[in-house]
């Protein structure tokens, strides 16, 4: 396999996790199946280098990734705020794992300063913020998950790891890429892959519980997304889907029901691209896909206030959703 680091950083990535410090590991808000597994795996690897750890999310994740290993053990910053910052100031380390940006931590950076000298970034999101003290950026990776692998791998810790933490990995690999349909082009991608499995994570499991555990609601939102709030335009090769915050309520959405919907239209021949728009309470919601070459993450940066890879951008908007329908609807032929 191919190395991806600086064999030097992989070393000192590893003596400055040392037996008995504190280390807090952050992932994103809407933490999705790369940031729970990545963030999990990790702090599971550093517990059996004898660090303590704890992993802290900005908001709830969705509920079928509470099955993986050490789920439960997740502080949710929304309503925990006190003991999260007392973890906080307490910690000696401070990992940023899938994302890239301090901005991507929601209520936790309007609240507190995060100092930088203590934070670790490790992500595969393209233009890393700098300022932090230690950067492992790959933005080729399918996923944070394996670049973790590769830290593992590259700083000779095949020791720390174990079935569950190779589960936690499995599933990042398995959620960021579609099942493997995209960015899982490589051999190297198979390999830690295969190296995965030999350490006893269970495919099928993964994906079942990943897949194949859905809410009724999840279903009914996809019905009404199909057959009503589906606009499709040909000459650009752009699909729009759109969900208001009344057919989210009608239909009992439940966070994590929409994941996915927004990589449909692709299937459909001529469209290359793909923004779903959804109404949430305090902000207006956009994520964007693409095919191949064409890049959605400059127009989610430049009329979203967002960011993302080439082929998966997302963004948001304080406008009524209305107004940013019309916005988005105005600025088409721009994406
Ligand atoms: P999703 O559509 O699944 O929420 O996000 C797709 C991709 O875009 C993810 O890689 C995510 O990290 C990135 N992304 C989503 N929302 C935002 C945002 O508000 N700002 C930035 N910079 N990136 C985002
Ligand atoms: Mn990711």
């Amino acid at each position: 396999m191919n190395t991806i680091y600086n064999a030097t950083l992989v070393e000192q990535f590893w003596l400055r996790m040392q037996a008995g410090k504190k280390a807090v590991l952050f992932g994103h808000k809407n933490p999705d199946g790369d940031a729970l597994g990545a963030t999990l795996a990790m702090a599971q690897l550093l517990e059996n280098s004898g660090l303590s750890t704890r992993v802290i999310v900005p908001d709830a994740f969705p509920g079928f990734y509470s099955w993986m290993p050490k789920a439960d053990t997740v502080w949710v910053y929304d309503g925990n705020e006190q003991a999260c910052e007392e973890a906080i100031q307490q910690a000696d380390e401070l990992l940023f794992m899938d994302f890239n940006q301090y901005g991507r931590l929601g209520n936790i950076t309007k609240n507190i300063v995060l100092e930088p000298q203590k934070v670790v970034l490790i992500d595969h999101h393209p233009n890393p913020c700098s300022d932090v003290d230690m950067l492992f950026s790959h933005p080729a990776a399918s996923s944070t998950c394996e670049m973790v692998y590769r830290l593992v791998a590259e700083g000779n810790k095949h020791d720390l790891l174990n079935a569950g933490i190779a589960a936690c990995l499995l599933t990042g690999m398995v959620t960021d890429t579609g099942g493997f349909s995209y960015n899982a082009e490589t051999p190297d991608f198979f390999g830690v892959v295969s190296a995965l499995l030999t350490a006893g994570a269970v495919k099928s499991e993964v994906f079942n519980q990943v897949f194949y555990n859905n809410n009724e609601s999840r279903f009914r939102l996809l019905g009404t997304v199909l057959q009503n709030n589906l606009s499709l335009n040909y000459s650009l090769g752009v699909a729009v889907m759109w969900l208001s915050a009344s057919d989210l309520e009608r239909n009992g959405f439940q966070k994590g029901d929409t994941e996915g919907f927004v990589n449909m239209p692709l299937s459909i021949r001529g469209i290359q691209k793909s923004v779903l728009v959804t109404e949430h309470a305090d902000e207006v919601k956009l994520s964007f896909r693409s095919q191949g070459d064409a890049a959605v993450n400059g127009f989610a940066e430049k009329y979203f206030n967002g960011g993302g890879h080439r082929n998966a951008a997302g963004g948001h908007s304080k406008e009524s959703f209305e107004n940013t329908l019309k916005r988005l609807m105005k600025n088409l032929e721009k994406l």
